[in-house]
């Protein structure tokens, strides 16, 4: 018996016939004996529709909680028409909005992008649970959440994603489906590249860089809540069957927790390479990195500059690196000289938050200054951020980044 937690999305509640196939595949897994958990998107454009109307009627006097109220009714409305629906195909079954007693989603005061307060939501899932174990299908409002006074706050738009891995992770499920209007996900967007082609699978991280650089497929922070025991997959409603293929989304892998902050074991070493006006060149990076390659070594980082590029090898590699990319520049004539650095070592800092967390990298990088450690370098991502520092100030500045992290 699997616990299921599967949301649909608003083109797959589009119309009166979608939401009965909807519902009709959610009644299907139950029969079969699994239990599900329904978390529902407004119809369709509501949510559009219901943002222009006030925006007519009221305008620049809107304020952020009026505005989440009567955005809300989308959500408030399919989770009704959802459930109605499953009860009339002879399951039984219980619509969850933030007036029920049985709410798990509790958040701060911030109306229209309300942070959620995991620990409280945590506890109060047992409601759901035990709807769930009682026979019950249970479907959730998404999008939507309780804020500290009882009032309706929202997770911003596209939040639904964020409720169904909120509630999975809390429920500890064996799956989150999440039922949209594309196949799954594609190699790229193929309105542009022709070829682009489905994924099977794609990886957590992955999917989160994709959703932040504009992938409309999934919500980039709805990913922060997925565990890596649960699976999870992203499929068309227009099979009408919760056990479609589409994409699968899997991890995050093991040892790489959403949140961590680690050391690698050995020094790294930095190579330079220096030339003239290196910016201009053609295949300047794939000469440098196929010429590892071909050897087997790993690089751990690149930086480039105007008249310069540095490679991080492992120590253990660096005289056959340095020796390597020497050939190179010798035989490059816009190449002029290289050098072996000092030994330095990595700390990476892995967290969802980077994305949306303004200061992130100073929080990081102040208590290493306050403390006289050099950077000497900087990587950046959307999800992690590599500092490369002196190998004696390593385990120090590991400490010092794993406070704020804390
Ligand atoms: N209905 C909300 C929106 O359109 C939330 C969602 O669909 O995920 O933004
Ligand atoms: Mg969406």
């Amino acid at each position: 018996m699997d616990l299921i937690v599967a949301k649909f999305g608003g083109t797959s509640v589009g119309d009166g016939s979608r939401i009965k196939k909807a519902a009709q595949s959610v009644v299907n897994e139950y029969m079969k004996g699994n239990q599900v958990v329904v978390v529902v998107s407004a119809v369709n454009k509501t949510t559009d529709e219901l943002i222009g109307l006030s925006d007519e009627a009221i305008g620049a006097g809107l304020t952020d909680k009026q505005k989440a109220e009567i955005m809300a009714m989308g959500e408030l409305t399919s989770a009704r028409l959802f459930s109605a629906t499953i009860e009339s195909l002879g399951v039984k079954s219980e619509f969850i909005d933030p007036y029920n007693d049985l709410w798990p989603i509790m958040t701060d005061s911030n109306s229209l992008e309300a942070k959620i307060d995991f620990k409280t939501t945590n506890i109060k899932i047992e409601g759901i649970k035990r709807l769930v174990n009682q026979g019950i299908i249970p479907v959730v409002c998404g999008f939507l959440g309780k804020g500290p006074s009882g009032e309706i706050t929202t997770l911003g738009r596209g939040g639904s994603d964020i409720t169904a891995f909120l509630i999975g992770h809390c429920l500890e499920a064996n799956e989150v489906i999440i039922v949209t209007d594309v196949d799954g996900v594609m190699s790229t967007d193929p309105n542009k590249i022709e070829s682009a082609r489905l994924l099977d699978e794609i990886s957590v991280e992955e999917m989160r860089d994709l959703a932040t650089h504009g992938a409309q497929v999934l919500h980039p922070h709805a990913l922060k809540y997925k565990d890596p025991l649960i699976s999870a997959k992203i499929i068309n409603f227009a099979h009408g069957d919760l056990t479609s293929k589409g994409t699968r989304i899997v991890g995050p892998y093991e040892g790489e927790m959403l949140k961590c902050v680690s050391l690698y074991k050995n020094p790294i070493s930095l190579i330079a390479i220096v030339g003239e006006a290196m910016v201009k060149k053609v295949g300047l990076f794939a000469g440098l990195t196929g010429c590892l390659a071909d050897e087997d070594i790993n690089i751990f980082g690149i930086s480039a500059g105007q008249n310069s590029m540095t490679a991080f090898v492992d120590k253990s590699d660096s005289n056959k690196a340095y020796h390597l990319l020497h050939q190179f520049v010798v035989e490059n004539d816009v190449l002029s000289s290289l050098s072996l650095g000092r030994d330095t070592a990595m700390i990476t800092f892995v967290s969802p938050d980077i994305i949306d967390t303004p200061g992130i990298i100073s929080d990081i990088t102040e208590p290493l200054r306050k403390n006289d450690i050099n950077i000497v370098e900087i990587i950046s991502s959307q999800t992690a951020i590599v500092l490369f520092v002196d190998w004696k100030d390593g385990e120090q500045a590991r400490d010092l980044v794993n406070e704020v992290l804390e």
